[in-house]
């Protein structure tokens, strides 16, 4: 779909309509350090609008529910951790699966502490991220630790943009998250700037199978991968162009 056949779509049926957004690289500009995104100064009110038009809009991040928590107004639905933990209607969930693997993460933070050291570390809870920031011999020697400690625990590895997270094997990602919520919404759009997006431009595709209008957004930047861009219906310039959009839509729909 063309983002102006979108545009047309969400003015005709907004009560259907549906908004996943990714947050970092999207809503908030992209930091190099593991714990500094913070949401742009628009952006909550931007949310705000649309939600009091729209069928649905919610955040799907691989952040924890509580770091977004303050930065999100609660009328905003948050999926964290990629699906592990949600706030909806204002209220946490955590999927129960997910909580065994608590202590696991833990001890295996404590552990890449004192690989790597804690400025690269970022515990989250139900996961744990390792960030090599640009620094390949670093991502080579962190990626083999990565998949040392996952043969040896049993969480699942993953890459994201300039790190490596480590998992609870749980068949969960932004793709599972965003087709839970997006039931009976249409059309539907998700714009991501990370290879932890792409799930969620599959999960379009299974909503487009079905017939559902959709939308993949990807946010430009100097470390949005070359796989998201090509697979994006549209492109917008960082978290500013995605701001734009965002506007473009509330302006439509208000
Ligand atoms: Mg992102």
């Amino acid at each position: 779909m063309m983002v102006d056949d979108l545009l047309v779509s969400f003015v005709a049926t907004p009560s259907t309509a549906g908004v996943f957004l990714d947050f970092d690289g999207v809503l908030a500009d992209i930091t190099h350090t593991s714990n500094g995104a913070v949401v742009r100064p628009e952006v909550p009110a931007l949310l705000l609008c649309l939600q009091a038009r729209l069928g649905r809009v919610t955040i799907i991040s691989g952040r924890p529910v509580d770091y977004l928590a303050d930065m999100i107004p609660v009328e905003i639905d948050i999926v964290g951790l990629y699906g592990l933990e949600w706030r909806v209607g204002g209220v946490n969930h955590t999927l129960d699966e997910a909580e065994q693997w608590r202590d696991v993460v833990s001890d295996l933070t404590d552990a890449a502490i004192a690989e790597f050291g804690e400025s690269v570390v970022e515990h989250k809870g139900l996961s744990l991220t390792v960030h090599y920031r640009g620094d390949s011999g670093r991502a080579e020697s962190m990626g083999r630790w990565v998949d040392a400690q996952s043969a040896r625990t049993g969480l699942e590895a993953r890459s994201a943009k300039q790190s490596y997270e480590l998992h609870p094997q749980i068949s969960r990602d932004k793709g599972t998250a965003l087709l839970e919520l997006a039931e009976s919404l249409d059309p539907v759009v998700f714009m991501g700037d990370d290879v932890g997006d792409l799930p969620a431009f599959d999960g379009l595709d299974v909503l487009a199978s079905r017939g559902v209008s959709t939308l993949r957004i990807g946010v430009l930047s100097e470390e949005s991968p070359p796989s998201l861009l090509e697979r994006a219906d549209h492109v917008v310039d960082g978290p500013e162009g995605a701001e734009t959009f965002l506007r473009r839509v509330c302006d439509l729909v208000g």
